[in-house]
């Protein structure tokens, strides 16, 4: 089976996704691009997480001509495979339709730097213009408001997020998820602080020796 890996990680990471209540049922949608190979692993269209195994999530070429996988990919194919070419240093793709993220997209707003993990992203998190699902225009539209951030959120729709690896495009998520929460929650009751872009550089500088060393 070509791309095993990668098309393991998609099941587990979706699992994930539901376990971490960033997703419900078969919305969002995964991929993983192996750039030695040059093919990419992506979710099938409208399959529940649960049932998902290695077989189904399939495999296309960087063009988006299908390789192996009797299953349509994902509707969101095309900003899939946008992506991942605008951002080669990137690996890997994740969108989902997590609450709070998408509250703040339904609102047309970007999400600012009210707490300092929206250093995930950037010194914020930059909104796509509403277009249709599946779209060529949700696509141009996606990676032109995410240029160099790790995540767009996208009007009306939810939020897609990329890393070097899957691990790093699902820590983006869960990780704008809080920052998401919490600015909704300081708009209920007044206006938040919000960080200025000098202290977004200084936590972006932090991030790049947070954690263990290897
Ligand atoms: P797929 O099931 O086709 O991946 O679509 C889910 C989704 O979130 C569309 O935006
Ligand atoms: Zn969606």
């Amino acid at each position: 089976m070509k791309l095993f890996n990668e098309r393991s990680a998609i099941v587990e990471y979706g699992k994930k996704l539901l376990v971490s209540q960033l997703t419900t049922g078969s919305g969002g949608n995964l991929s993983i691009i192996n750039r030695e190979e040059n093919l990419v692993a992506i979710k099938p269209s409208g399959v529940d997480y649960t049932l998902m195994k290695p077989e189904d999530v399939v495999v296309v070429t960087p063009e988006g001509k299908i390789v192996e996988g009797d299953l349509t990919p994902s509707s969101e194919l095309r900003f899939h495979l946008a992506l991942l070419q605008a951002r080669p240093e990137m690996n890997a793709v994740i969108h989902t339709h997590q609450v709070y993220a998408t509250t703040i997209a339904c609102m047309n707003w970007e999400l600012p730097a009210v707490h300092y993990l929206v250093g995930f992203s950037g010194n914020k998190v930059p909104l796509a213009k509403y277009a249709t699902f599946g779209t060529q225009e949700l696509s141009e539209n996606i990676v032109s408001a995410i240029g160099q951030y790790n995540a767009c959120l996208m009007a009306n729709h939810g939020i897609v997020t990329v890393g070097r690896e899957i691990g790093a495009a699902f820590a983006v998520a869960e990780e704008l998820e809080l920052v998401a929460r919490l600015y909704y929650q300081t708009k209920c009751i007044g206006e938040p602080a919000i960080l200025s872009d000098e202290e977004m550089v200084i936590i972006g500088e932090k991030f790049k020796t947070y954690g263990q060393r290897k």
